[in-house]
């Protein structure tokens, strides 16, 4: 991965920033994009501590100009785009009778619709390329369903029909498109688990353990490698077991 460069969404914290930094251990150059400029400023620190360079972009997903704005400060900073993991995400749980048509929104918003933005302004240098490996992070719960997350269980399962079509159009030009699907990974998204939760999910998980943002970074990191160029369409699922799919 020497050299290639990498821009990884919601990169300042959490899964994104495990991925950030594992791939900058691995030689990349790295895009950390996220919404904290004083986050943003710090984890630029740390990778540029690991020797190689970082460019930190504040870009808020939400916002549909957002993307093209990130997607120029990388281009104009390295004049490529190797290696795209769109991790950005947000939650706004409710049933389904409750579920505000806001909450839908700002979910697919951010989840769904801000990736295929993104994802439509990076091909075209990946293309020019005839490289690149587009990694989308999905979730178990787009497979299984969950009470609660109608919404993000929809930009979810919405991600892996996107990443399976998109795969099938650029993959003549060597780009691979995959999803990764983590299960229950400890980070400040599942931190807010009351104990009664947290001990269902884990009487679910077979190795009996949540999952850390670094198991995600190894799969992430499998379907970034030069060498993972015969996989694509695919999701790697990264559960511990709790679901096989
Ligand atoms: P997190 O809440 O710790 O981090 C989410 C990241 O997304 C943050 O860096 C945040 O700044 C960024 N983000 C949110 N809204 C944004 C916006 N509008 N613009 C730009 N950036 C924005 O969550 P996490 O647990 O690290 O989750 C990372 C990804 O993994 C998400 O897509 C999440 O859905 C997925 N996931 C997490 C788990 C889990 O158990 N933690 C399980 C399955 C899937």
């Amino acid at each position: 991965m020497k050299d290639r460069v990498a821009l990884v969404t919601g990169s300042t914290r959490g899964i994104g920033k495990s991925i950030a930094l594992d791939l900058a251990r691995r030689g990349a150059h790295v895009v950390v994009s996220g919404t904290n400029q004083e986050k943003i400023a710090q984890t630029v620190a740390e990778i540029e501590a690991l020797g190689v360079q970082a460019l930190g972009v504040s870009a808020d997903l939400s916002q549909s100009e957002s993307a093209a704005q990130l997607i120029d400060a990388a281009m104009g900073k390295f004049g490529r785009i190797d290696i795209l993991v769109n991790n950005a995400g947000i939650t706004r749980d409710g049933l389904m009778l409750r579920m505000k048509e806001d909450d839908w929104e700002a979910v697919l918003n951010v989840n769904l619709s801000s990736v295929f933005r993104l994802v439509k302004l990076a091909l075209k240098p990946m293309m020019k390329a005839r490289f690149g490996r587009i990694i989308n992070i999905t979730s178990v719960v787009g497979f299984t369903g969950n009470p609660g997350q109608a919404n993000y269980t929809a930009a979810k399962a919405g991600l892996v029909g996107f990443s399976r079509s998109v795969a099938r159009e650029v993959a003549p030009r060597g780009i691979t498109v995959n999803c990764v699907a983590p299960g229950f990974i400890a980070t400040d998204m599942t931190e807010a688990l009351n104990d009664q939760a947290r001990e269902a999910i884990l009487s679910q998980i077979p190795t009996g353990a949540m999952g850390s943002a670094e198991d995600i970074a190894g799969a992430v990191a499998y379907l970034a490698a030069e060498s993972t160029s015969y996989v694509t369409g695919e999701t790697l699922h990264v559960n511990g077991g709790m679901y096989m799919g």
